[in-house]
């Protein structure tokens, strides 16, 4: 009987099982009801009883011995099992690929920012107006050009709904809204009815700016757009102001700025005069301010306007002004360190 336990137990200790099944088999082969090491219990009865004892302790060992081993041999089939599956939980996670801000975002946010810093605040409007509020309200003469189907998408007539021209409409919600002091700056998306080309498209962006107090001039003006243009485009940048026409500003003028390409030199970018034009500006038309209900004999104001495609063409040398809504990523993730 100890000799069979002795050999039991040298048997158990070197037991191997490749798979789970062989594992089960093993268990059954010596501790289930008929197994070996369960049999030999049914034989314990017979031993002597001046044996029993050691007999019993022997017996209980290799029972332990046996139970041990074979949930031994379970776990460690079960922990390769997972390990050889499909899914590797110690992987690192597959790196999720940002997207980068648009190029005409990052300027916007510039430009916002720049004119933020001195004062103005952000305003916005609908881009889908009335007639009033895009011309009317603006001094546009009923004759005027910029009122003619080719130029403007009109979605109802009389009275006339369409997309606004430019993000001088906000303006005008402003000025009806609210008393001077104002102060804001308007960004947002202008349409239109321009053939697509690579240096004009149906709907462009732009940000637009508006200051009336008392006793604004012109002098200001021109200091604001110079700490606008130093700040955007580097400290030893210059301007110059044309005298040109605007129906909702008189004086109105055009802003050129010192070329950024070659300094003033002259190259094809500037088309070899040194200086490229950025926006058109001046001040409120007195006819405007009162349109809005604000008394043009206490106030005064300027107001500037600027094409963002523009001026991140000049910041960043983009050719082709389609590129910027072709979605193409190649094109976007050349931005990736501008953000
Ligand atoms: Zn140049």
């Amino acid at each position: 009987m100890i000799d069979k336990i002795n050999q039991l137990k040298a048997e158990v200790e070197s037991l191997t099982a490749a798979t789970h099944e062989k594992a089960e088999e093993l268990r059954i082969k010596y501790l289930s009801k008929k197994g070996e090491i369960t049999s030999l219990f049914n034989a314990f009865r017979e031993v002597p009883n001046d044996q029993k004892r050691q007999v019993g302790q022997l017996l209980n060992e290799l029972k332990e011995a046996a139970t041990a081993k074979i949930n031994e041999l379970k776990e460690s089939l079960e922990n390769s099992a997972s390990a050889g599956s499909e899914t590797d939980l110690t992987r690192s996670a597959d790196p999720i690929l940002l997207g980068t801000r648009h190029p005409l975002s990052i300027v916007k946010n510039e430009i916002v920012d720049i004119f933020a810093r001195i004062g103005f605040t952000i305003a916005e409007g609908p881009e889908v107006e009335d007639d009033w509020h895009v011309f009317g309200a603006l001094n546009f003469p009923p004759e005027h050009p910029a009122r003619d189907m080719q130029d403007t998408f009109f979605i109802e007539k009389d009275p006339d709904v369409l997309l606004r021209t430019h993000t001088s409409s906000v303006q005008s919600r402003v000025m009806l809204n609210q008393q001077p002091p104002i102060r804001v700056i308007c960004p947002g998306r202008v349409y239109r009815n321009e053939a697509i080309s690579y240096r004009a498209h149906c709907f462009f962006h732009q940000v637009e700016g508006l200051y009336i107090d008392k006793n604004v001039s012109f002098a200001d003006l021109k200091q604001a757009l110079l700490y606008f243009a130093k700040e955007m485009f580097g400290e030893d940048t210059k301007i110059r102001l044309r005298p040109s026409y605007f129906p909702f500003t008189e004086p109105s003028a055009e802003m050129d700025i010192s070329c950024n390409l070659c300094h003033g030199e002259g190259c094809p970018f500037c088309k070899y005069t040194g200086w490229v034009e950025i926006l058109g500006c001046g001040m409120v038309d007195p006819n405007v301010l009162e349109a809005c209900g604000i008394d043009s004999k206490v106030y005064s104001g300027y107001a500037f306007g600027m094409g963002i495609e523009r001026i991140t063409n000049l910041k960043y040398q983009v050719k082709d002004l389609r590129m910027f809504s072709e979605n193409d990523v190649r094109f976007l993730r050349q931005f990736e360190s501008a953000n």
